[in-house]
């Protein structure tokens, strides 16, 4: 009778998982705040629709940017934010702007230590309006960079000016005409990522005229070439570096309010995204003797190339693990989901093996979420139809991730590109990012921020599929966050850097009101 031991504990442990996915629930959720006032939500839908109009077109060729559009969205900022171009110092730098709202404490600092006290000067901002600024890298740090707590530590909130290309084409309203409808800003850009500048500059200005001071420095960027990789993020980290600045905390687009963040939940989830994923642009070659299609030899180079391609998009070759983040977001949204996912991501102590073997198959995010991805895009053969290639080859895009980087998932596809005698050439890397450590007492405060704006919804963190700006600044933070306060419905979502492309203002205004309130408990 011992061969039963086995199946009877496997029923008795099955029996304890379920009853634990019956009993898992959410708290109830509270009610939503009240609506920001009808003079918020006025001012919301006026401002952003002025931002939207002005089109900060990025292009993967840099050289094809036109900063004026940026120049006379600059200038939409300094009409609607006049305190806060006020009292905070501006910089300028290839159209890219930066701000810093100094410490209030500052000033006495630099009476009685070496610090060197903020400087009125000249700068060349290209913008129209007053060209004189606090200039901020004259702002000395007083804070200690290896504490992760000091409170003294600045705050960065990055955001980015550009938005993706747009023509009239299928939209309902012209797309850079940032139409008010139906409580919405319709147009390109009202959603990525001007909503988040306005939340941003708002909540700021508000506090302004609430005469609120801030205990830490309280630093702005917002880059002009987020959507084509630019140099906007990697030059102004690289100016923070230099001026020896370190970051408690930063926060960038990525995340955001989602209605429906996983099918059948039962409430809305902030989504925070902790890590992003890699990149990883790949030219495989395949070199024949080429010919004429006539007399075709075996294994000419395109046919070895789909031999590559077929074979991993069967099984692809690298490895699949519940990370330390996706495993937190499981967990996270398991009470708000239907009784099977509830079941799965409830129980990851029995059925993290079959999540891993059954989620790829099931779900393309889910197979994005557990491992690197590898997609193919562009190819290159011969010039006509009936000539052989002497060199074909395809370009391949991977998402690297965090438990396998660049080399590697390059090294996981070394097997196959040798048994097809091809080759593999860098074109782009990014390795992915650093995980932000959701156990740090900087994460629980930013959760707790979210849960007195958005009391109706539940908060989880996530790894980030896409890439955005934050990448570029784990070199002065270790607590990087990518999470826009924007509520979405998958629809709007859907419309992003699509047709359509709009937000609520009551969405935008709650945003302001969350910047207001991190910033209230962070400094
Ligand atoms: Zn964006």
């Amino acid at each position: 009778m011992w061969w039963l031991v086995v199946p009877i504990a496997f029923i008795i442990l099955l029996g304890f998982a379920i009853i634990r996915a019956i009993i898992i629930k959410a708290d109830p959720p509270q009610p939503r705040l009240e609506a920001p006032s009808g003079k918020e939500l006025e001012r919301a839908g006026i401002v952003l629709s002025e931002m939207v109009q002005k089109p900060t077109i990025s292009h993967v060729d840099g050289h094809e940017d036109d900063l004026a559009p940026f120049f006379e969205f600059q200038d939409v900022l300094t009409r609607h934010f006049p305190l806060l171009h006020h009292h905070l110092s501006k910089e300028v730098i290839d159209g890219s702007l930066i701000y810093c709202w100094q410490n209030s404490n500052r000033g006495r600092e630099s009476s009685t230590d070496t610090a060197t006290p903020a400087t009125k000067m000249k700068f060349n901002n290209h913008s129209s309006g007053s060209d004189e600024h606090l200039v901020a890298d004259k702002i000395k740090p007083t804070f200690d960079r290896k504490s992760k707590q000091d409170t003294k530590k600045p705050i960065l909130l990055i955001a980015h000016q550009d938005v993706v290309p747009a023509t009239a084409e299928g939209w309902r309203f012209p797309p850079f005409s940032g139409t008010l409808s139906e409580g919405s800003v319709w147009g390109r850009g009202a959603l990525d990522c001007k909503s988040m500048i306005y939340a941003i500059l708002e909540g700021i200005e508000q506090l302004l005229s609430e005469n609120f001071t801030p205990s830490c420095d309280i630093w702005l960027a917002f880059s002009t070439n987020e959507e084509t990789s630019g140099a906007g993020a990697p030059t102004i980290s690289r100016i923070f570096e230099e001026r020896g600045l370190y970051f408690r905390l930063v926060l960038d687009e990525g995340g955001a309010v989602l209605e429906d963040a996983l099918p059948g939940m039962d409430r809305p989830f902030a989504m925070i995204g902790v890590a992003e994923k890699g990149y990883l642009d790949l030219k495989i070659t395949a070199q024949g003797s080429g010919g004429h299609s006539s007399t075709p030899p075996d294994n000419t180079p395109l046919a070895r190339l789909a031999r590559f391609i077929t074979a991993i998009e069967r099984k692809p070759p690298f490895k699949k693990v519940l990370s330390r983040e996706t495993r937190a977001m499981m967990r996270a949204t398991a009470p708000s989901l239907p009784f099977l996912l509830r079941f799965l991501f409830g129980n990851l102590w029995l059925t993290a093996p079959l999540i891993k073997f059954a989620l790829p198959r099931v779900s393309t995010f889910g197979r994005a979420m557990l491992a690197t991805t590898c997609t193919f895009t562009m190819a290159e053969g011969s010039e006509a139809s009936n000539v052989i290639p002497n060199e074909a080859s395809v370009i391949a895009n991977l998402r690297p991730a965090t438990h396998q980087g660049v080399d590697a998932s390059l090294a996981a596809l070394h097997p196959l590109l040798k048994k097809n005698e091809l080759s593999a050439d860098f074109l782009i890397a990014q390795e992915p990012s650093p995980v932000s450590d959701i156990t740090d007492p900087r994460y629980q405060d930013f959760v707790a921020v979210i849960k007195d704006c958005f009391p109706d919804c539940g908060v989880s963190p996530y790894l980030v599929m896409g890439g955005t700006d934050a990448r570029n600044y784990t070199n002065v933070s270790d607590m990087v966050l990518r999470f826009q306060p924007i509520r979405m419905t998958q629809e709007e979502l859907g419309a992003m850097h699509g047709i359509d492309e709009r937000i609520s203002v009551q969405s935008v205004a709650e945003g302001a009101v969350f910047i207001k309130q991190l910033i209230k408990k962070l400094c």
